[in-house]
Formats: C-alpha cells, structure tokens, sequence
C-alpha cells in the first residue's frame, strides 16, 4: 500500500501540519519543489537566459510533460500538451474545435450537471457558432444522444459529476456519441491523477483537464488538451496562436497549423508552472493509475464507514457504492460552509458547494488513514456534538 509505515510518501508532502481534503484546487506541494524550481532558475534561466528556451528544452516542456501525463490517461504519446492556458480556454479551444468537426449539425449537448464554466463556455461557443444548446441532466444527456443523436454535433460530459463525484462511465458514452456520429468532448479536471480514464481505449476524441487537482500541479497550474491521433490532422482550433504554427520562428504572416498535437499550442508556455506540474507528476507515475484509484477508493471507503459510525446526522450525497464514485466524496450538511469554516480552523481543510454540500477528496500520495479518522473526529466535534454552540452548522442534520 502506498501508505504502510516506512514508505513515507506522505512525508513527502508539505501539509503544514494540516489534513488536506479540499478537492477545488491545491493540495500540499511536495517537499522537493522549491528546490526543483531553485535548480531551474539559477542553473537554467541565470546561466542560459533566453537560449534556456532552446538548449533546456523549454520550447518542447509542453509536449514533454503531455507525453508524461498521458501515461496517467491512458494515451499513447503524442496526443496531450500542457496547453498553458486556464480549463476554460482550453475547453472553449476544444468545443470549437469540435463543433468545426460536424459543421452540419446544429446541437451542442451538455451535462447540466457540469461544472459552471463549462456550462459558460458552451452556451458561449453556441451562439459563436450559432448552434443550439442543449442542457440535459445526466439520464436526458444519455437519452438525448440515444434518440436525437443525429443533430448532435458535439457532447460535453466530464467522467465525475464535481458535485456528488457520481461517474459516468467513458466508454459507454463516447461509444453512445460515435453510434450517432457526435464527438465527445471531456472534461477530465475530476479525474486526471485518481481514476483511470483510457482514452486511447475508449476511443475519446477530445478532452481536457487541469493541472492543479489530483495532478497536484500547484496554483493555478496550467491546463491539458488531448487530441486523438485520428482527429489531430482536421482538427481546427479557434485559437491559432504562433506556438500552434508548422514553423513558428519563420515569423509567417499567414498561420499554417503544425502536425501532430502542436497545433493545439497557443503561445509562449508559463515555464516555471509547467516545471512545478512536471514536478508533480512524477510520484503520480511512480504508483501508476491503479494504485492511486485503489488508494483513493480505500480512503473513500473509510470516511464514509467513519462517518456512518460517528456521524449519523450527515447525509452521504455520493454513490453509496464506491465504484460508483470518483475520487470525492460528498455529504448533504446544513449549512456546508460554516461546517467548512469550522473544520479549517481545526486544520481540516474541505470544500463546501452551495446550497449544502460538503465535499471531501482524497488525494491518494499526500492523505493518509490517520487523516480520514483526525478528518471524522473534527466532523464529529463540529457537528455531532453540541460542543460548539457558536456554530449553528449541524442543526440540520440533527
Ligand atoms: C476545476 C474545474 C475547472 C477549472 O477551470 P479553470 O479555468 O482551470 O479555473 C473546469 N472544469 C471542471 C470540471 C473543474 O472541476
């Protein structure tokens, strides 16, 4: 097990003596990182300045680390490049993109339980194009597809719901969209770094992800694209920036998109961010997608025993059964985030999501057993006992 006495990976972490259970963005930064980008800087960047871009390989980090990356989704190389932007341009990027795949279908099809910004981005990239939006909850989404699928020309789904972490299986619907000619779209952010995803296998068209979630790629880490091999020669992205051109220092007038994933590309990648991702990533491929899942499924498993136990006022939001849940687990509490408030100022740090739900990830390297139970016993404290009356948080679930 990646956690048993003597490993030390969670050692490895620095967690400021805090349990760290938020699954919106940061976890703890490993304890070598600042010595990584130190190393960068002062032996890259101060002895070379800008032929570092050249003779340190910067120019290519993007395609190196997307190579690096895919081993964790599920890609053969060279169909993932760190695309330097934020998830929502990058997703904006691949709708767009998609859509221009199936130019003679009017529907945009998406998850109403998605994520915020990508319900934004799509209704957005429908009326750039002038497409009609389709918003249907998960059972609609799959209903849609099996019965008007031939006016979809692209389906956005992400394989964990970010709410209730409840999957949705990526083979099942992409094979639903390839039956009615639709591309499938993903968004991986829930995913990358905890569940195993096999695009390759799935036979995935496009998909997304950012940086700073399970992958652990620190503050505001930039995001990924993944291009099936197939597609990467149509493919026509919207936003067609120098680092996406065939040639970019013949300083052409006229953009001519690069082969292979490059043309995915934009502009001049944030270096020292993606070194910080690159960092990273490698104890992640160290223990292999597998292990992570199965770690993360038993620290799942034993909060939500715990809670069972301990906690009786609170409401389990996800799956029951673990297989059915990603790397999250959430729990229906009145008053979420004062719960949330609560158990950071007893070094427990969630994330609540409006109206009422408290959400609880475990990031497998960095969270250990004793995490989970110190986690379950401030949640007891805070809103299984009547110990605290400044807070007000557990009356509903009482
Ligand atoms: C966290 C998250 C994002 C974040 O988007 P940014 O533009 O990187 O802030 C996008 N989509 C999903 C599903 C997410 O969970």
């Amino acid at each position: 097990m990646l956690d048993e006495p003597g490993t030390g990976r969670p050692a490895d972490y620095a967690t400021g003596g805090l349990v760290h259970l938020n699954g919106n963005s940061l976890g703890p930064p490993r304890r070598t990182l600042a010595a990584e980008l130190t190393r960068v800087v002062d032996e890259q960047w101060a002895h070379r300045q800008v032929r570092a871009w050249f003779q340190d390989g910067w120019l290519d980090l993007p395609r190196v680390v997307g190579d690096k990356l895919a081993r964790l989704l599920g890609a053969a190389p060279g169909q993932v490049v760190i695309a330097g932007e934020t998830t929502s341009t990058v997703l904006f990027n691949a709708m767009v993109a998609a859509c221009r795949l199936r130019a003679d279908r009017p529907v945009l099809l998406v998850e109403a339980e998605s994520f915020p910004t990508d319900l934004y981005i799509a209704a957005s990239v429908a009326r750039l194009l002038d497409r009609e939006l389709v918003v249907e909850t998960r059972d609609g989404f799959d209903h849609h597809l099996a019965h008007r699928g031939e006016d979809v020309a692209v389906a956005v789904a992400s394989p964990v719901d970010f709410r209730t972490g409840e999957r949705r299986d990526i083979g099942e619907t992409t094979a639903l969209c390839h039956s009615v000619g639709a591309v499938s779209v993903w968004d991986l952010s829930h995913a990358a770094g905890v569940l195993p995803t096999d695009l390759d296998a799935n036979g995935v068209d496009l998909a997304v992800g950012c940086g700073y979630k399970y992958l652990g790629g620190g503050p505001g880490a930039p995001a990924f694209l993944y291009v099936a091999e197939r597609l990467q020669s149509t493919v026509d992205f919207p936003l067609t920036g120098w680092h996406g051109h065939a040639d970019p220092f013949a300083m052409s007038g006229e953009f001519t998109a690069a082969d292979g994933i490059d043309r995915a590309r934009t502009g001049t990648p944030p270096l020292l961010s993606l070194v910080a991702l690159d960092h990273a990533l490698d104890p992640l491929l160290e223990a292999g997608i597998d292990a992570l899942r199965a770690r993360a499924r038993e620290l799942g498993e034993l909060f939500v025993e715990l809670v069972e136990r301990d906690v009786p006022g609170a409401v389990l939001a996800s799956p029951r059964d673990p297989d059915r849940r990603g790397g999250h687990v959430a729990l229906r509490i009145a008053g979420a985030d004062k719960v949330e408030r609560a158990l950071a100022e007893r070094g427990v740090l969630v994330d609540a999501r409006p109206p009422d739900l408290l959400r609880v990830a475990f990031a497998p390297l960095c969270t250990t057993r004793d995490d989970v139970r110190r986690a379950v016993a401030v949640l007891h404290d805070v809103i299984g006992g009547d110990a605290d009356p400044a807070s007000d948080a557990g009356r509903g679930v009482r």
